[in-house]
């Protein structure tokens, strides 16, 4: 089910668990500012999802409320994991899915990053 990205933070979503360590994830990263790890259904060959530590409910909450340093941490994060996991010569994309019409379905701030195969036009009509 989609989420309403406008509610409140809801420290239970299952992202917060994974920060918490209250459920396993394989991490691909991790610093002071983000958690790295792979999608647990993979969308293409290489699917990694990068959330902040922070606890935002999406990218309107994070680039209103982070501080610069969450927020320049987090984008040095999902560049340094991409070019980690060598996509940067394939080519790779990042997508942020933000409430209803998105279809965003964990209520904490993901990027994915998508690669590892030519990935087609960007948006299914
Ligand atoms: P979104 O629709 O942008 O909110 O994407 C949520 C993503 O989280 C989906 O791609 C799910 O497969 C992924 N996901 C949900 N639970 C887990 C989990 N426990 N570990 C890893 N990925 C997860």
């Amino acid at each position: 089910m989609p989420i309403d990205a406008t509610q409140p933070y809801d420290d239970q979503n299952i992202f917060a668990k994974i920060l918490r360590g209250e459920i396993p994830n394989r991490t691909v990263y991790e610093d002071e500012w983000a958690l790295a790890f792979h999608d647990i259904n993979p969308q293409a060959p290489e699917h990694v999802l990068v959330i902040p530590k922070g606890a935002y409910v999406c990218w309107d909450d994070f680039s209103a409320k982070a501080s610069d340093a969450e927020i320049a941490g987090f984008t040095r994060a999902i560049g340094h994991v991409a070019r980690e996991l060598g996509l940067l010569e394939p080519g790779y994309r990042l997508l942020a899915n933000a409430g209803l019409d998105a279809h965003q379905e964990v209520p904490h701030l993901h990027v994915h990053i998508f690669g590892g195969k030519p990935l087609g036009p960007m948006l299914a009509r």
